[in-house]
């Protein structure tokens, strides 16, 4: 093996009963907290930690038959899941499948990335206040 060639990027994560499976081919490229209220219904806790994935580089190995999408219907990506053990696992462009976000929960090893920023901070829950990292907040969307 040429030891000048960098190993390729290499992560994995799954849901919680298994049935999904996957793998990521390349660096992801920016991570973040969300505080929306949609984040915070769909996961059940005060924030989620996101981060942006290079296109096509989210490979399904197992279970895109068990991967349920739901779409806000509001032009915004759709929330890709489990449908059997409700993992969250994805954020799916509606105008181009290849372009997605992961979630970092469900990974398995270091994203490589850390978060960033805060978004949607003007909708943090009153029981779980952001906490001073240092981190910028954003009241709503960043801007791109
Ligand atoms: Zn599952
Ligand atoms: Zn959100």
């Amino acid at each position: 093996m040429d030891s000048t060639v960098e190993p390729a990027p290499h992560l994995t994560g799954r849901c919680n009963c298994g049935a999904v499976q996957y793998e990521i081919t390349a660096p992801l490229v920016s991570a973040g907290y969300c505080h929306c209220k949609r984040c915070q219904r769909r996961s059940g806790a005060g924030a989620t930690a996101n981060a942006v994935a290079q296109h096509g580089s989210v490979h399904i190995l197992e279970g895109a038959s068990a991967l349920v999408a739901w779409d806000p219907g509001d032009g915004t990506f759709l929330k890709e899941f489990c449908g059997v053990c409700g993992s969250h696992l994805f954020a799916r462009n509606p105008r181009d499948p290849f372009d997605r976000k992961v979630r970092l929960g469900p990974l398995d090893g270091d994203p490589g990335v850390r978060p960033a920023r805060h978004s949607f901070a003007a909708y943090a829950p009153a029981w779980e206040p952001i906490a001073e990292n240092g981190l910028p907040r954003f009241d709503e969307r960043p801007p791109a």
